[in-house]
């Protein structure tokens, strides 16, 4: 039997990336069924995909877009389109599947991934947000329903892998990190830092969101606190490294110093693949990696005074409760204004900074207490 796979954020480069995984290991024993899907509002994407794969739904948040791809479909197609946020609920909690491969980019991917793991399906999680916001929510979760969050994002799909001897004696996590497009800046270079600069990534192609946070290193930070609740070891336990390659995606350092490290092309289809094979592996459609081409690596120490976004996620996930959700949601909020040319490059890590010491914290939320304070965070137009 095929194993089934909802596909959430289908469009954006994770959403699309996943894709040609799927068409890469058709036909194989790796093989999956495409179920359902959810796109906000590209139906055009929308349309080719039902076309190829004929899911059971597709769900498309904006409800104009979802009306428009209804009268696309020609009326011999089966697939249900379901509308709106409650059309994305719907979908998680009906589609058949056995993985779910979340590639929403904010916290509006929180929902989608608890309503899985409350039906004890295991969610490939590229979403970062979720897991920042309410990593301990949602771990227990899916400890409670036994799934497993297998995670996407590269860094954590190579300390996941670097894991898999068993994650015993481990000293510390080092995070690799490209150190952005502005590695080596300072806050004067900085001031004058335009959208344009800051969407050119030197290593990855990804949507705008995680490109600016990419940028301020925030993606790092969001990334720190990331792995401490998927690998749960302490905040002072995860050091980042720039390497501006990107080959090696992250390192593992055991008790006796032996430090493992998973390296490859930096191309996010093998993580992706990982997710989906796992616990095993076959070819992917990524070029295998030629060290001898690339002769030499380089590292450095990051510098978390000018990227202080690295420094208030520290904070942040030592401070705990709702404290990394208000520094999420703070920073969405302030990388959409940023993207709308309402605020400038320095004044993102400084807006998630305010709001953090302006915000009180709730020790233990519940998932309920999480989903209030992003959106107070939101409608308070704090920034
Ligand atoms: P993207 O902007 O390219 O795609 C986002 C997807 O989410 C799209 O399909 C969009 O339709 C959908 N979406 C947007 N807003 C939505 C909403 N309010 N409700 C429901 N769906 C919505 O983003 P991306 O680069 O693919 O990143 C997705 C997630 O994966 C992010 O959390 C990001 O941090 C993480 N991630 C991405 C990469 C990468 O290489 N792109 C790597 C690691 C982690
Ligand atoms: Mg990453």
């Amino acid at each position: 039997m095929m194993k089934n796979l909802l596909l959430l954020g289908a469009s954006g480069s994770i959403g699309t990336q996943t894709v040609e995984v799927l068409r890469h290991l058709k036909d194989t024993e790796y093989a999956y069924t495409l179920s359902g899907f959810s796109v906000y509002r590209s139906i055009d994407f929308a349309e080719r995909l039902i076309s190829e794969f004929l899911p059971e739904f597709a769900a498309v948040v904006d409800p104009e877009a979802a009306k428009e791809l209804e009268n696309r479909l020609p009326p011999d197609v089966k697939t249900k389109v379901l509308s709106g946020r409650e059309g994305l609920f719907y979908l998680c909690r009906n589609a058949e599947c056995d993985l779910c491969v979340n590639g929403i980019v904010g916290i509006a991917g929180l929902e989608p991934t608890a309503e899985l793991l409350s039906r004890g399906i295991d969610v490939a999680l590229a979403n970062k947000e979720t897991i920042v916001s309410a990593g301990e929510q949602v771990m227990r979760l899916a400890r409670e329903k036994h799934c497993r969050i297998l995670p996407l994002d590269s860094e954590h799909s190579a300390i996941f892998q670097c894991l898999q001897g068993g994650n015993k004696a481990v000293r510390r996590i080092i995070l690799t990190a490209s150190g952005g497009p502005f590695f080596g800046m300072n806050w004067e270079n900085l001031r004058t830092i335009k959208k344009e600069d800051a969407l050119k990534h030197p290593s990855w192609k990804m949507g705008p969101k995680i490109t600016v946070d990419s940028a301020t290193l925030m993606n790092k930070g969001l990334e720190i606190i990331e792995a401490v609740r998927l690998f749960g070891l302490s905040e002072d336990r995860i050091d980042v490294l720039v390497h501006r390659e990107s080959i090696i995606h992250s390192m593992i350092e055991y008790e006796d110093f032996s430090t493992i490290a998973q390296l490859g092309v930096p191309d996010m289809r093998v993580p992706i693949q990982y997710g989906l094979t796992y616990p095993n592996r076959t070819e992917s459609p990524a070029k295998p990696l030629d060290l001898a081409a690339l002769s030499r690596l380089s590292f450095y120490s990051p510098d978390p005074v000018t990227f202080k976004a690295l420094t208030l996620a520290r904070q942040a996930v030592r401070t705990g409760g709702t404290a990394p959700t208000v520094l999420n949601a703070a920073n969405e909020v302030a990388v959409e204004k940023f993207l709308r040319d309402e605020i400038g490059f320095l004044e993102i890590a400084d807006s998630v900074e305010d709001v953090l010491n302006r915000t009180e914290i709730i020790s233990q939320p519940s998932l309920e207490d999480i989903l209030l304070t992003d959106r107070k965070i939101r409608e308070k137009k704090m920034l």
